[in-house]
């Protein structure tokens, strides 16, 4: 009965923390032009896109040790003198320092210093490439400042906004050092360079910004949706909890087990299996009422629900409440024998808590009466029939002198009970 065991009240709705959702609506309402969240939402922005920007930032590791080490062609070409210490840089001194700085990272998983460390790679890049430019001797050795455009342009669209403009400032003093150092064969090579250098920052960093805004705000209402869905969830467990869950015993309320009988008796139509109904009720309840206050009365009916859900423990098996000081309980494929047993230990369950009564005729604690019947449901019985064939049975119970329980006697229509008079 796979499917019906499945079916389970709802659990009791869990408090969902939303407090996210406010700092989300609020920094949409804010804005951010400093690209910078609240401490919160920061941190979740940097981890929920830690893995994949490391993975652009290895692909991008692997670009940059390959165009740096590339680069050696222009020193061949411009300033021949200098291709031995640049060899040595390019392909000994910078591939080392980035997979050696990407597996640190890799271990320290500090998604906030992996976003400046693009930044400093790009600017060790910057480094070597103005130690290799102040060696050049040849005339046109100042030209090649034009690769520090080329490592900043590279940097800066990968990394984000900040570390960016860190970058690009430190590339804008190395390439002042360079050019003032440096002789200009043609006069006009500093100025050129400075100003191809200075567009270039300006617009890489204005694109970088724009990326950066819109994926931050991508962020925001992908969060934002997130919260709604989850607000709407807990809502519809918390409505979903109240309209199946009796409020004051927290056992399944009578809405609930007749959906449930229902589905029940189809199941095991289908399936040939046997099903088991028991109904209890509460012995001489009004006067417990009446001796010991309503309130009383309402700590009994929890305490008798505690009791009889206590001996209830297969998967699928249920306790309700039917109403008033009334209760039900439901077997998956319990034969006659097992239900019998089971609502004897329903009766002794509830006698066990001797919970004073002394307004009961029958018993010095409070106590329980009750009607039993399991029946292999076919196709032409129904379940209201069966469950007014198990009420006749508590009645019998209540006439022939309270705190037991009666097996139902009669017959359904179509289908005998598969039960025997038997007191329990
Ligand atoms: P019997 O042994 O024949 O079952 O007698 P009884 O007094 O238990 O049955 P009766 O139907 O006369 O009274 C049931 C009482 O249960 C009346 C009603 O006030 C009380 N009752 C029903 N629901 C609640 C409840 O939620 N809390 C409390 N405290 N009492 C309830
Ligand atoms: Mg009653
Ligand atoms: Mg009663």
């Amino acid at each position: 009965m796979a499917s019906i065991a499945s079916v389970k009240l709802m659990d009791a709705p869990e408090v969902v923390a939303s407090g996210q959702s406010a700092l989300v609506s609020k920094t949409l309402a804010d804005g951010f032009a400093l690209l910078t969240f609240p401490r919160e939402l920061e941190d979740r922005f940097l981890t929920e896109g830690e893995a994949r920007r490391f993975h652009m930032m290895v692909v991008a590791g692997v670009a940059a040790v390959c165009l740096f080490g590339a680069m050696i062609i222009g020193d061949y070409l411009l300033s021949p003198g200098v291709v031995r210490f640049a060899a040595v840089l390019r392909e000994a001194v910078f591939p080392p320092a980035i997979f050696i700085g990407l597996y640190l990272l890799r271990r320290l998983r500090m998604p906030a210093l992996n976003e400046w460390m693009i930044a400093l790679a790009g600017v060790l890049a910057a480094l070597l490439e103005v130690a290799i430019v102040l060696r050049g001797e040849a005339d046109w050795a100042v030209a090649r400042v034009v690769q520090l455009n080329i490592i900043m342009v590279f940097t800066c669209v990968i990394a984000r906004f900040w570390p960016a403009v860190m970058m690009a400032l430190a590339v804008a003093g190395l390439h002042g050092h360079v050019v003032a150092t440096m002789p200009d064969a043609t006069g006009m090579m500093s100025f050129n360079t400075s100003l191809l250098l200075g567009t270039s920052i300006a617009f890489v960093l204005y694109g970088n910004y724009k990326q950066e805004h819109d994926e931050r705000m991508s962020f925001l209402l992908e969060a934002r949706e997130q919260a709604l869905h989850a607000s709407l969830t807990e809502a519809h467990d918390r409505l979903s909890h109240l309209a199946t869950t009796d409020a004051l015993t927290q056992v399944a309320n009578r809405r609930y087990v007749e959906t449930y009988l229902s589905e029940c008796w189809q199941a095991a139509r289908a399936q040939g299996t046997s099903l088991s109904l028991i109904l209890v009720d509460v012995d001489y309840f009004k006067p417990y009422n009446d001796r010991y206050g309503h309130q009383a009365g309402d700590r009994c009916l929890v305490a008798v629900a505690e009791a009889l859900r206590g001996c209830i423990r297969r998967p699928g098996d249920l306790v309700a409440r039917w109403g008033g000081e009334e209760f039900v309980v439901v077997l998956l494929d319990a034969d006659v024998d097992a239900t019998e047993a089971a609502a004897a230990r329903l009766r002794l369950a509830v006698s066990a808590l001797q919970m004073p009564h002394e307004a009961s005729l029958c018993a010095a604690h409070v106590t329980i009466s009750g009607g039993w019947a399991s029946v292999h449901p076919n196709e032409q019985d129904d379940w209201p029939q069966w469950v007014q064939l198990v009420d006749e049975a508590l009645y019998g119970a209540k006439h022939a002198g309270r705190h037991r329980m009666h097996a139902a006697q009669g017959m359904m229509p179509h289908a005998a009970v598969a039960s025997e008079v038997r007191r329990c």
